[in-house]
């Protein structure tokens, strides 16, 4: 393991609490030391207080930050003396714990300090930092662990046994730390759980956590369990829609439409032909906090009830012990192993289950370099239970918010890089949906660098590429829950006694043929849609009050429209609800520049202005308004209505 210290960089971090700053991203940088929102660092200060005086303060990694991404304002200050007078005391529940530490912060708006606060409080050195680096975990969870970390460290750690983290682990930890260090320590090692390394500065502090984690990897190395080889695996032959049954089966167990991404590499397809992984990978997690994200164990194979039922029967054994009342959370799996596919992923929300995927990459790695030392072992059901169910977490689970209106669902939309497209996916990001957006235009690849968007160039009127493009999106969210069929083409004026055959069949083709394949593509997965599949149509006013010049648009939007109806006939049986809206006059896309809008007005004698609200209220209709109304349309708004047409035009006498 490198140190990522830089000089240059380090001055733009002027002070103690700045380079606190600096090493704690370091960290984070580096994701076999700490993933998401795992580990924390910390650094006491003396400062002045308003009267002038003196005062001991622990600037600790704040809940809800990420070592990577910290900032000054994700450190908590919270009173040094009162922190360490807290260890003294015999007991300290958790709620008592949390109300100690956020009502001795120093600055009111500040993040809640970190659970492991009085551990950090306890340990007497100006800057510590703790993370659960893969391999020290790798070492720590075997049989033989205790004894192997202490062959790798000797003096320079003091070794803790695992216990529950919070008031009872720093209280331990503030008794022995005095007792079992030496003029060597350097660090301590969490058994199970993780390793702390502390300095007089931020950089003594990182380099040691830096160098003990090197000595952990070089002590693997040695025994041949480092880097992580991964059996070799045949190649894998993954099917789309079997994905898409198990994610609705898995959203079916958690009672919530789930996103599933699906990760197949050699490292995961040899991982899950391990000749033992019944064994290896249903002990536990890697260090205890993982389990919030991946459960306490993955899911092998396909049974998602056995699994719904067997994580019943753990959390039921376990509740019955604990001191309070417990809620179980739902009981659906979050990693799924399997020979056929490798791994898959799910969560919430694409981030959720991009953060699973990435925390079981390391579990891998830990587990397999446990393996090679001699066996994983992982901490007994009833210790991660106790994480699991910790009351600070099940407080949180509590107050948290309702989840987006789209949590957990896929829509995919045609023509997405502008226009109505391009406005529908930002709609549809914004209600918490995972988004594909397909288009010709290359540019629809980066119209949004972020986990719940995936932009596909695809020419929709070429069915293998559909193909391909749905295959791409199922294996990244699991299925396709809603469609939204916008992409067309308008040509210029034309009198029909003037159309060609190529120029009709041109847009017959991009206008309707595509999109009845796409409706045919896409029928098995809006069928295994948890909430249900939803379609909508972006037909045209021309449908219901077509125009001269217009033959072949119009007649490609009035053929789409029958389609529409005719799918909402044949598919309601399998609830999925298909309604079209028929814009007019929007002319903030890309066809409509402004010489070509000045031109139209003046044919018509108007003003820009004025031709852009000739309609009956007045008002200019903006793609933004197409966009929120399809997305209304896929809303539990419209639960109730299929096969409708809905002018969305500022009204229109004709089509009144
Ligand atoms: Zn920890």
């Amino acid at each position: 393991m490198r140190s990522l210290w830089n000089d240059d960089e380090a001055t733009q971090y002027p002070d103690d609490l700045g380079l606190r700053v600096y090493t704690s991203r370091l960290l984070g940088r580096d994701k076999s030391l700490v993933l998401h929102g795992g580990g924390n660092t910390s650094v006491k200060l003396r400062q002045k207080n308003l009267f002038g005086e003196d005062e001991d303060v622990l600037y600790v990694k704040g809940s809800g930050w990420d070592l990577e991404t910290i900032e000054v304002q994700g450190f908590s200050p919270v009173r040094l003396d009162h922190v360490q007078k807290l260890a003294s005391l015999d007991a300290l529940p958790d709620p008592e714990m949390v109300n100690q530490l956020q009502s001795n912060m120093l600055r009111a708006s500040a993040p809640a300090p970190s659970v492991e606060t009085i551990l950090h409080g306890c340990l007497p050195y100006k800057y510590v930092d703790h993370t659960h680096a893969d391999a020290v975990l790798a070492i720590s969870d075997t049989a033989q662990g205790e004894r192997l970390i202490r062959e790798v460290y000797g003096e320079l750690c003091v070794v803790i046994p695992y216990l529950m983290p919070g008031f009872d682990l720093a209280k331990y930890c503030a008794r022995e730390f005095p007792r079992q260090k030496t003029g060597r320590t350097v660090g301590m090692v969490l058994l199970n759980h993780g390793i702390f390394s502390f300095g007089a500065t931020a950089r003594e502090s990182y380099e040691r956590m830096i160098q003990l984690v090197s000595a952990a990897e070089a002590f693997l190395r040695g025994r041949g369990a480092w880097p992580i080889s991964f059996p070799p695996a045949q190649s894998a032959a993954v099917e789309p829609l079997a994905q898409a049954q198990l994610r609705r089966r898995i959203s079916d167990a958690a009672g919530v439409a789930m996103v599933l991404g699906t990760c197949t590499s050699e490292r995961t397809l040899g991982y899950a032909r391990h000749p033992r992984i019944g064994q290896i990978s249903q002990q536990g997690p890697a260090t205890p906090d993982h389990v919030i994200r991946t459960k306490r164990t993955p899911m092998l194979g396909a049974d998602v009830d056995g699994y719904a039922r067997e994580y019943q029967r753990y959390f039921a054994r376990h509740a019955t012990a604990a001191p309070e009342k417990k809620t179980m959370l739902d009981p659906a799996p979050r990693v799924v192993i399997d020979p056929a596919f490798g791994l898959a992923a799910a969560g919430r929300s694409a981030k959720d289950a991009r953060i699973v995927e990435e925390i079981y990459a390391h579990t891998m790695d830990v587990i397999l370099g446990a393996e090679a030392l001699g066996g994983f072992q992982a901490l007994p059901p009833g210790d991660i239970f106790d994480v699991e169910y910790w009351d600070l977490e099940q407080a949180k689970l509590r107050k948290s918010g309702k989840p987006a209106e789209f949590a957990g669902e896929t829509v995919l939309v045609t023509g997405a890089a502008s226009g109505i497209g391009k406005a529908t996916v930002a709609s549809f990001l914004a209600r918490g949906a995972c988004v594909v957006g397909l288009d010709l235009n290359p540019a629809i690849v980066e119209l949004h660098a972020r986990p719940d968007f995936l932009g596909l160039r695809c020419d929709v009127t070429d069915e293998r590429a559909l193909d391909g493009a749905l295959r791409d999106a199922v294996l990244r969210y699991g299925g396709i829950d809603m469609l939204v069929l916008n992409a067309g083409i308008f040509a210029a004026s034309r009198k029909i006694s003037e159309l060609g055959a190529d120029e009709w069949r041109r847009i017959m083709r991009v206008n309707l043929d595509a999109n009845q394949a796409l409706m045919r593509l896409c029928h098995p997965y809006l069928k295994l849609a948890p909430h249900g599949g939803r379609v909508v149509v972006i037909g045209s006013k021309n449908v219901p009050a077509p125009g001269p010049g217009a033959a072949a648009y119009s007649a490609s939007k009035a053929a789409l429209t029958q389609l529409a109806r005719v799918a909402a006939l044949e598919w309601g049986a399998d609830r999925i609800r298909v309604n079209t809206l028929h814009p007019d006059a929007v002319f903030d896309t890309g066809i409509w520049t402004s010489e070509v809008l000045e031109q139209r007005a003046r044919h018509y004698g108007l003003t820009v202005e004025q031709y852009k609200t000739k309609n009956i209220l007045r008002t200019e209709v903006t793609s933004r308004d197409i966009a929120e109304l399809a997305t209304a349309m896929c809303s539990s708004l419209f639960s109730k209505t299929t096969g409708s047409q809905l002018p969305v035009d500022g009204g229109n006498e004709r089509v009144i």
